[in-house]
């Protein structure tokens, strides 16, 4: 991992810690290691001593007791629903979407999504995810929230067959999206995706565009896809194909797809998957909020489809601690196979990070901690009651650590987070104006929640 060279190299800072985790391909972890880092890239891993030789550092970081790893890449969220969050829970799904969430999104505005966001990139970086997937509305003020903050993000815009708040009659969305597609297009932190809602949501020649769209820009195709038994049904009887073979009749299931949730997949859905070469993105404390199912992750890894973690939106999980959401995936897949040696802790971290980068197409930038790759690294306290001993890294960070337990964030390099203060953004600010808007939209929830309660009791006299 390192280089060696006759001077040594100037760097702008070496992190050096207890332990190193790379996920690179070799699986190599360094104790007492360090990384060094360069500009918005890493310039070098390995052994503290053999990266401290090669290096000259401008500044050094040491954290002896506490854990290195590559940033955690959250590939499937709506950021600016952290406003929604705790709004109405333990629902029926048709009951939450149509009575609560759909009616407050009505109420949604560029504003609200801007500062929505930015509370929940605080609460990203807090729990130390470097990149996010984000599908919504109004994805030019997640791409700015983004941007300002200096985190990483894929953003798209939410197309359906109805009209949007942004953008209007169904018509304009793609053009909408055409227009981030060109305003970001060099950016080193934001890309942009082409992100139609749903197979229900969507015409299939509203798909197909979107597909002919992403081709032209060469970027991913992301949609929600078979993610309860409900959306496939009706796709049977509607297009007569399940929503995969629905996405394949129409040429779109190609390795630039990416599938949100894939929870209700049948065998021949999944050999679809992974001869197409499809990615998809696994939510398991969303899809078991909503009850949706449990994702054939096990048998999707063991075809060869690339799966990454997400944590959906703050509404259906109701929070973005990828480190929890670590832990749920690890442990829902076991008792789901009653089998413990299923998804063990090394394959859970891999799902949120190199298949992350996989699935976003930013494998040779993202990903892992390699010379040359970008410098989005996670520094863990490790020095804590419930955080000793060390046996084993990747279980540790599996099944005992948390969010509350990221220290320290770089992401492209720069400082984020040092010592969980929060360097790049005002997050009181954030917090505030999310609850100035949590007023509102809970003044309108409990009316909607008083006539849920009147359906609900009428429904219950018959
Ligand atoms: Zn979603």
């Amino acid at each position: 991992m390192t280089e060696v060279l006759a001077q040594p190299a100037p760097v702008d800072l070496l992190l050096t810690a207890g332990t190193v985790i790379t996920m690179n391909q070799a699986g190599d972890v360094f104790q007492d290691g360090a990384v060094a880092v360069r500009g918005d890239r890493i310039a070098a891993v390995g052994p503290r001593m053999e990266v401290a030789r090669c290096c000259q550092a401008r500044q050094t970081l040491a954290y002896p007791q506490d854990i290195i790893l590559p940033g955690l890449i959250n590939a499937h969220t709506h950021a600016a629903m952290t406003c929604f969050r705790g709004l109405a829970d333990d629902l029926p799904l048709e009951t939450w979407l149509n009575d609560h969430i759909f009616p407050a999104e009505r109420l949604i505005c560029r504003d609200l999504v801007y500062w929505g966001t930015r509370l929940a990139i605080a609460e990203m970086i807090l729990s130390g995810t470097t990149t996010f997937c984000d599908m919504y509305l109004f994805a030019d003020a997640v791409a700015q929230a983004a941007r300002e903050i200096g985190m990483r993000a894929v953003v798209g815009e939410v197309l359906y067959d109805f009209p949007s708040t942004n953008y209007g009659e169904p018509a304009n969305g793609l053009k909408f999206t055409e227009t981030l597609l060109r305003t970001w297009q060099d950016d080193p932190l934001i890309q942009v995706a082409v992100q139609p809602h749903a197979v229900y949501t969507c015409s299939p020649d509203l798909l197909q565009r979107c597909g002919d769209l992403a081709q032209r820009y060469e970027a991913r195709l992301i949609i929600h896809l078979a993610e309860t038994q409900k959306e496939v049904a009706d796709c049977q009887k509607r297009y007569g194909a399940t929503p995969v073979g629905h996405l394949y009749n129409l040429g779109l299931l190609t390795d630039r797809l990416l599938a949100d949730h894939g929870v209700v997949l049948s065998p021949a859905d999944q050999e679809l998957l992974a001869a197409q070469g499809v990615g998809v993105v696994h939510c398991p404390e969303s899809n078991m909020k909503l009850a949706s199912g449990v994702a054939p992750v096990v048998a999707l890894l063991q075809l060869g489809v690339p799966v990454a973690l997400g944590t959906d939106g703050c509404a259906s999980n109701n929070n973005l601690d990828m480190l929890q959401e670590m832990d749920t995936a690890a442990k829902l897949h076991k008792v789901f196979h009653l089998d413990p040696t299923v998804l063990p802790a090394t394959s859970v971290l891999a799902l949120a990070t190199r298949h992350g980068a996989q699935v976003l197409n930013l494998q040779d930038r993202l990903g892992s901690l390699e010379p040359g790759k970008q410098a989005d690294i996670v520094v863990i306290n490790g020095d804590q009651p419930h955080l000793l001993p060390l046996y084993n890294p990747y279980s540790q960070l599996v099944y005992a650590a948390g969010g509350g337990d990221v220290r320290t964030v770089l992401i492209a390099g720069r400082l984020v987070l040092q010592d969980r203060r929060l360097l790049t953004m005002d997050v009181a600010e954030a917090m505030a104006r999310v609850n100035e808007y949590a007023q509102r939209l809970g003044t309108f929830a409990c009316q909607e929640n008083g006539s849920e309660a009147r359906r609900l009791q009428k429904a219950g006299g018959r």
